[in-house]
């Protein structure tokens, strides 16, 4: 017979897979709430780029419910680095070859995808058999059926998923989520929604190799904006028109450069959406049959800025928003709390990404959208 140590039980119990005859009848989160509130998650980073060294790693110094615990690196020199910065046990360290060896490895709980977008599926699918829960950085993956994938292999192995829109946890974003539902300011009638940077960097990087990436500013910046026009309306978009432009395809040789795209929504409401790695683009605007509001900036890490036609200042304190959206999907997990950010979003983001490309494919014919609610997490 197999003996569970307290923290083999713990970690079994977060992954939903102790079955109600070992927990009687409670329901597993508050099993969990009740048996282990105070413990924090071990989440292991995959990709030690720009993204985690700079953004998630820090973060994790500020996060209540989750702490870093592992690293999972292609570069061996990274290795000693990590671990004397951030205390990382030798046993916690892996690389991509030795990688699935981490289902032995009790300490993490989670793993957190940060590597170029066409390699998210294999090591998102590769931790799920692993028995960890997942966070897959934006974009979820380089096609639908590949978020597909991402999201059969977490229902199979019984873990949550979740993806890195670290803007969901975002205050100014539940603000902005607080006046379209409540109407403060009327019906929505127009999202004006941008983001966008000037790409000046070496033209080999994987973000402009489309192999590597999937697609150009759409799959990079775009999807910001596509979250933007959504949590702008309240709703999913049920038709979407597009245009592609490009100035500099010396530089821009096997991408997009820049976007525009047009979604119309079952209440009547427009939303016009640009992206682009060749102009500066951070703002969301939301004009509403009694007034408007806004975010400039919108989608960087912070702090967000906004104000309203009431003439009032949006003002919320900072916190590293990956804090926040890592505590968030760790308190999900821990107590049974709303996923913010699910796969689904991700997949749907994924589907207008594909139908934007459609359109730009058949000179901006509009494309209809079956969405219902997929994704809406409000
Ligand atoms: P990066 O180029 O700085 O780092 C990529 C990492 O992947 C590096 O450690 C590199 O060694 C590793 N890698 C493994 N195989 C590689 C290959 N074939 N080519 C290139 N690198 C390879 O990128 P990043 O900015 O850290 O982005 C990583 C992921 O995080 C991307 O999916 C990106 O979209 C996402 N991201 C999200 C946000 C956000 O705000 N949520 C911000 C930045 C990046």
């Amino acid at each position: 017979m197999k003996h569970f140590t307290r923290r083999s039980f713990s970690s079994l119990a977060t992954k939903g897979i102790l079955g109600s005859a070992l927990l009687g009848n409670l329901p597993m989160a508050n099993a969990f709430t009740l048996s282990d509130k105070n413990k924090k998650l071990g989440i292991a980073l995959v990709g030690l780029g720009s993204y985690s060294t700079y953004q998630l790693a820090p973060s994790l110094q500020e996060t209540e419910h989750c702490y870093l615990a592992g690293i999972v690196t292609g570069t061996k020199e990274k290795e000693s680095i990590w671990k004397e910065k951030y205390n990382i046990p030798k046993q916690s360290i892996y690389n991509y070859d030795n990688f699935d060896a981490i289902v032995k490895n009790d300490t993490i709980d989670i793993v957190y995808v940060a590597l170029p977008n066409s390699m998210h599926a294999d090591f998102c699918i590769r931790a799920a058999k692993a028995g960890k829960h997942v966070i897959c950085e934006k974009p979820m993956a380089v096609s639908v059926a590949e978020c597909d994938a991402i999201i059969n292999a977490c229902n199979e192995n019984n873990v949550k998923l979740s993806v890195g829109y670290r803007m969901q946890s975002d205050p100014y974003t539940k603000e902005v989520k607080k006046f379209v539902k409540e109407k403060t300011f009327g019906d929505v009638l127009f999202v004006s929604s941008d983001a966008g940077y000037i790409s000046k960097g070496n033209p080999d990087q994987w973000r402009l190799n489309k192999k590597l990436s999937g697609g150009g500013a759409l799959m990079n910046m775009g999807v910001y904006a596509i979250q933007t026009s959504i949590y702008g309306t309240g709703q999913n978009p049920i038709s979407v028109s597009a245009q592609e432009f490009s100035t500099r395809p010396d530089y821009f040789k096997d991408t997009d450069e820049t976007i525009t795209a047009q979604f119309k929504f079952e209440n009547g409401a427009v939303a016009h959406m640009m992206t682009s790695h060749n102009a500066n683009g951070n703002r969301l605007k939301v004009h509403c049959s009694d007034g408007w509001f806004q975010l400039d900036p919108a989608h960087s890490y912070g702090p967000i800025s906004g104000i309203t036609s009431n003439g009032n200042i949006l003002e919320f304190p900072h916190k590293r928003q990956q804090a926040l959206q890592m505590d968030d999907f760790s308190k999900h997990i821990l107590t049974g709390s709303k996923n913010i950010a699910p796969g689904e979003m991700g997949k749907r983001d994924m589907i207008i990404v594909e139908a934007i490309y459609k359109s730009i494919s058949e000179g901006g014919k509009e494309q209809k959208l079956s969405l219902g609610n997929l994704g809406v997490v409000s």
